[in-house]
C-alpha cells in the first residue's frame, strides 16, 4: 500500500514537472553548432539563423510589406549585435540596422555587414571620419550634433550621410518638432553632407502616438516645401508597428520583435503572428547533491529545503545576465523535463530536481529557448512576473554559436 502510494505521488510530481506541449519551432531540437555542442563548462547562447530570417519575413507582413530598419542597440538586447546583423544582412526584408553606439556601428562593418547602418546616438569626434568612410549614417538630433557633423573634415570623395532626428513627444532625443528649420537648411546647404532620411520615435499610448504621427506629418510637409528630401521616414518601434498602421510610413523600426518576443506580455494581436524565439540560453549541470530537510541554499538562505531533495547547480547567474528574479518560479529544461529555479546568485543558480536524482553532472540545461512555453522569453517573463525585455542584460562575454542548420 505504502509503495503504491509512493509510486502514485511520484507520478503526480513527474506530471507536474513533465514537459508541456512543445511550441512550434522551425529549428531542430539539437542544433549542429559547426560540429560542437556548446562550450566546455561555461554557459552559452545558441542562435538560429533560420528563426531570425523567418521572423524578419513575418514582421514585414505585419507592416504591409514595408522594409525593416532592425534596431540592434544594447548588443541586440544581449543576444549579439554582430551575430544578428550578419544573419539579417541576408534577409530581403531588412533595409538596414539602427544602433545607438558608434563603436558598435563600426564593429558591424568590421565583420562585413553590407546594408545601411544608422547611428541613432552621438559619436566621439575622433571617430567621425572613420564613421563616414565606413558609410555609417549619422543622426542630427540637436543643434550641437549638427555642428559636430558639419565640423567633420570634408571628404571630397564621400559625402557624410545624415538622417534628421525629430522629437515629436518622446522627450528624449531629437530636435523639437516645432523648432524653426534653420538647422536643417544649414545641413542641406553643406555640399559635403547628404540628407538621406528623417525619423522620430513614437510613445506607446495610442492616442498620443496618433498625435505624434500628425506632428511628424506636418513637419514632413514643411520640409518638403523647403526642398528637403523626405524619403526613408520611420517612427515605429515594435508596439506602434503592431497597433498603428499609420505608423508604418516608409520603414518600420522594431527591436524586440526580431527576437520573437512581443513588447508586452499580453498583446491583442500577438496570436495572429507566428514569431518565434531565436535563441537558446544554455549551461551544463556542474553539481547534483542530495540536500537534507531544513538545509538552505545561497547567501540569502531564501530557499529552505522542505524535504530531502536533489539540488542541481548551474554555472550561470545574474552576473551573466540571467534575471535574479528567476528564483521566483522560473523553469529550466533538462532531459525533456522542467525543473524549478529556487536560487540565483551572481555566478550560479540552483534547481530542485526532487526525490529522485533525475539529472547528472554534465547534462545540458536550457534556461531560455523555443522548446516549451515555460522557457520562451515571454513564458519565462510570465512565470516570474517580469517583462519581455529581460534578455536585454545577457553579458557580451557569453560565447555565441550561430546555427546554419536549415533542415
Ligand atoms: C529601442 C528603440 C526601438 C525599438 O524598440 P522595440 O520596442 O524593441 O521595438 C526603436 N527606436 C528607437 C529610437 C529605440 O530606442
Amino acid at each position: 500500500m505504502e509503495s503504491r502510494r509512493r509510486t502514485f505521488l511520484k507520478n503526480i510530481s513527474l506530471a507536474a514537472l513533465g514537459v508541456a506541449t512543445p511550441v512550434h519551432t522551425v529549428w531542430p531540437r539539437s542544433l549542429k553548432l559547426n560540429g560542437k555542442d556548446g562550450t566546455g563548462i561555461n554557459p552559452w547562447l545558441e542562435i538560429s539563423k533560420r528563426a531570425y530570417l523567418r521572423n524578419a519575413s513575418e514582421i514585414s507582413k505585419m507592416a504591409d510589406g514595408k522594409p525593416i530598419l532592425a534596431v540592434l542597440k544594447n548588443n541586440a538586447y544581449g543576444i549579439g549585435d554582430v551575430e544578428v546583423a550578419k544573419i539579417l544582412d541576408d534577409s530581403p526584408h531588412i533595409n538596414g540596422f539602427a544602433l545607438v553606439k558608434e563603436t558598435r556601428c563600426l564593429a558591424l562593418r568590421k565583420v562585413g555587414v553590407k546594408k545601411p547602418i544608422l547611428l541613432m546616438g552621438d559619436f566621439s569626434t575622433d571617430l567621425g571620419e572613420e564613421l563616414v568612410n565606413a558609410n555609417i549614417t549619422l543622426s542630427a538630433f540637436s543643434e550641437a550634433s549638427m555642428e559636430k557633423i558639419m565640423g567633420l573634415p570634408p571628404n571630397p570623395n564621400k559625402k557624410a550621410k545624415v538622417q534628421l532626428y525629430f522629437d515629436t513627444g518622446l522627450g528624449r532625443m531629437g530636435m523639437p518638432h516645432d523648432q524653426p528649420f534653420d538647422w536643417v537648411m544649414k545641413l542641406s546647404n553643406n555640399k559635403h553632407i547628404e540628407i538621406v532620411g528623417l525619423f522620430s520615435t513614437l510613445t506607446s499610448p495610442i492616442d498620443f502616438a496618433k498625435e505624434q504621427i500628425e506632428r511628424f506629418s506636418v513637419l514632413t510637409k514643411k520640409l518638403s516645401q523647403l526642398g528637403i528630401p523626405v524619403e526613408n521616414r520611420h517612427i515605429a518601434p515594435s508596439s506602434s508597428l503592431l497597433e498603428l498602421e499609420a505608423s508604418h510610413l516608409d520603414m518600420v523600426r522594431p527591436g524586440i520583435l526580431l527576437h520573437g518576443s512581443f513588447p508586452l506580455l499580453k498583446m491583442e494581436h500577438a496570436d495572429h503572428y507566428s514569431l518565434q524565439p531565436t535563441f537558446r540560453l544554455r549551461a551544463k549541470v556542474i553539481r547534483v547533491e542530495l540536500l537534507k530537510k531544513g538545509d538552505t541554499i545561497g547567501f540569502s538562505r531564501f530557499y529552505k529545503v522542505p524535504e530531502n531533495q536533489w539540488i542541481a547547480t548551474l554555472p550561470i547567474g545574474w552576473a551573466d545576465g540571467y534575471a535574479s528574479s528567476a528564483e521566483n518560479g522560473a523553469k529550466v529544461l533538462i532531459n525533456d523535463k522542467l525543473f524549478t529555479v529556487v536560487n540565483v546568485n551572481a555566478s550560479h543558480c540552483n534547481l530542485v530536481i526532487g526525490k529522485e536524482k533525475q539529472v547528472d553532472g554534465g547534462d545540458v540545461a536550457t534556461l531560455i529557448g523555443p522548446d516549451v512555453p515555460e522557457i520562451t522569453p515571454s513564458g519565462f517573463a510570465q512565470l516570474i512576473d517580469g517583462h519581455t525585455y529581460l534578455q536585454i542584460n545577457y553579458k557580451e562575454s557569453l560565447p555565441k554559436y550561430v546555427s546554419d542548420d536549415f533542415d
